[in-house]
């Protein structure tokens, strides 16, 4: 199947669904990472060129790690909002890619580029099959609504630090050497993580956070997810049946 990871920064989609894309790469399914933004103000030593120049870089090299493609959607941090220029380009985004699964960001998580991420491409999802709703592409619209869900928020925790509980949890144990990797590839983030978000080191964070998530269903190392069943986005679980869980 093809399947979409898209989030806003990159890193993210490492931290919170790295181990789950590893496993579904290795079940042969063609995946794509897509970080919104190029992550241009993650770092006081670089400027915002050479910021986004590393990271992109760091993220594509990342991917690279399980056989994913990646691509910066055309954002920049902290810049991104659910309006109509922008939720036609991430239209657009997903009708070239033609992704039978998304997996995208939580609808409430710490930072509002988080959040934008995760309207923005739920509506496109949406869009993607209405050929009247006009895009920068040419590419055809879809036939179908793809299979949406939500990593978890960062920490597991909304914006007001509520708990949010997954739909489901899966296993990476075995994974977590890779996901481990892919992570390390952000190697521009130590710096920066440490400085201003007060994370000592990001992959051990990183590591806490996927014990804790794999603790709350009985595995060592885990993964949330939840599935966007608003109507009328397919509520089947196309997504568990990959992985096992359905
Ligand atoms: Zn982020």
């Amino acid at each position: 199947m093809r399947i979409l990871a898209i989030h806003a920064h990159p890193d993210d989609i490492e931290i919170l669904a790295g181990g789950t894309c590893a496993k579904l790469a290795a079940l042969g399914h063609e995946l794509t990472f897509v970080t919104m933004s190029d992550g241009d103000c993650g770092s006081r030593e670089y400027t915002p060129a050479e910021t986004a120049r590393i990271r992109k870089g760091e993220a594509a090299a990342a991917a690279a790690l399980i056989g994913a493609q990646y691509r910066w959607g055309g954002w920049h941090d902290l810049a991104i909002f659910n309006d109509d220029p922008s939720r036609r380009q991430t239209t657009g985004l997903i009708r070239e890619l033609r992704p039978e699964i998304v997996i995208t960001s939580a609808p409430s998580d710490y930072l509002a580029d988080h959040e934008m991420v995760s309207l923005l491409v739920r509506d496109a999802c949406f869009a993607a099959g209405a050929p009247n709703y006009q895009v920068p592409t040419a590419a055809p619209a879809l036939d179908w609504i793809p299979h949406l869900y939500f990593m978890d928020p960062i920490e597991g925790l909304d914006r007001e630090g509520r708990p949010v509980p997954p739909d489901f949890v899966v296993d990476v144990a075995s994974e977590f050497a890779t996901k481990w990797a892919m992570l390390a590839c952000h190697e521009s983030q130590r710096n920066w993580l440490k400085a201003h978000h007060g994370m000592d080191n990001y992959l051990t964070m990183m590591e806490a956070w996927t014990r804790q998530r794999g603790a709350s269903a009985g595995y060592e190392l885990g993964e949330g997810f939840r599935q966007y069943r608003g109507h009328p986005y397919p509520r089947t679980g196309a997504l568990q049946g990959l992985l096992g869980l359905a």
